[in-house]
């Protein structure tokens, strides 16, 4: 369950900025999670629970936002969305791609007081 390993990562740079910008309680923390990293949402929401309990987040609310995966294909030039899971470029067949979005871990905001 690679969830509590990301949740924990993300959620301590939630804590710092919190710090950094005085916050003494976080109301709600919206993240950005690319596809490609294939969170599962329901976990991610258990272990976020988990991390946030005994903080000043211990009230926040949860906001997950899915990025779609998108490619480059380096042969045709040809960007594209990807939702299965092998990618060729449906312009060319090219299988030589970039990676345009599809493996972020941001955070958007952080709502608090
Ligand atoms: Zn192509």
């Amino acid at each position: 369950m690679h969830e509590v390993s990301i949740v924990n990562d993300l959620f301590r740079i939630v804590l710092d900025v919190a710090e950094k910008e005085k916050l003494s309680r976080i109301d709600k923390v919206h993240f950005q999670l690319g596809r490609m990293m294939q969170v599962v949402p329901e976990l991610f929401r258990f272990a976020f629970d988990s991390a946030k309990a005994d903080t000043i987040a211990d009230q926040a609310q949860l906001e997950i936002e899915f990025l779609s995966v998108k490619m480059r294909c380096k042969d045709c030039g040809h960007e594209f969305e990807v939702d299965q899971e092998d990618f060729c470029c449906p312009q060319c067949q090219g299988v030589d791609l970039d990676l345009l979005q599809g493996k972020e871990l941001f955070i958007k905001s952080i709502e608090g007081e």
